[in-house]
């Protein structure tokens, strides 16, 4: 079954091909011949995430998905959820985002936050939503090598590793992402 997935996320494809089995072949924009930068300019991850599917459906008529990630820190009200890619300025640099959190947490005991994705799939035109979440939190420093956004400050729930230090494959079980493509796999299969 093929299906093109909404990104040029060169980490979020291999997670995503990584979770979903062989019978799925992911096909990235750049792949599909696609090079624009899909401006996402909605208020929320639904949003977000209808307008990378639906620019790839209305463009190529291709099943295709798409998917939109926002980190909610309990202590600052949820913030920055939908501005996550985008919360210490317009260049999405992660290292800055990272530091960022560092900052506006620094001398805060509750540092809970989750991690939610919604993902949007168009199968012949029809429109559907899943989502996924994970709980955790910040840490005081960063922490691992691996993944990539702020994986070296999130510690899931049960864990006291930050996700750049987890093995990928348990990333790759339990996190926002995986957690969404469960959905989507149950909508698919
Ligand atoms: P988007 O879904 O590509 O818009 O991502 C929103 C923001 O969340 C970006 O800053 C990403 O780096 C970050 N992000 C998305 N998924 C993950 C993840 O699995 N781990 C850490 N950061 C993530």
């Amino acid at each position: 079954m093929k299906l093109v997935f909404a990104t040029n996320n060169a980490h979020k494809l291999e997670e995503v091909r990584k979770i979903l089995p062989s019978v799925f072949q992911i096909i990235s924009l750049r792949e599909l011949g696609c090079n624009e930068d899909i401006e996402e300019n909605g208020t929320t991850l639904e949003q977000n995430s209808l307008i990378k599917a639906q620019y790839i459906w209305d463009k190529y008529h291709v099943d295709c998905f798409a998917d939109d990630t926002g980190l909610e820190i309990s202590a600052l009200g949820g913030a920055p959820g939908v501005y996550t890619a985008r919360w210490a300025g317009e260049a999405h640099n992660d290292a800055a985002n990272r530091q960022k959190a560092l900052t506006e947490l620094h001398g805060k005991s509750n540092r809970n936050a989750r991690f939610r994705t919604v993902v949007t799939l168009i199968r012949d035109g029809k429109v559907e939503q899943v989502e996924g979440e994970v709980r955790g939190t910040i840490a005081t420093e960063e922490r691992g090598q691996g993944g990539f956004g702020y994986d070296p400050l999130f510690i899931p729930e049960g864990f006291d590793k930050t996700f750049a230090e987890l093995p990928a494959d348990i990333k790759n079980t339990i996190s926002h992402r995986a957690r969404a493509m469960e959905q989507l796999k149950n909508i698919l299969l």
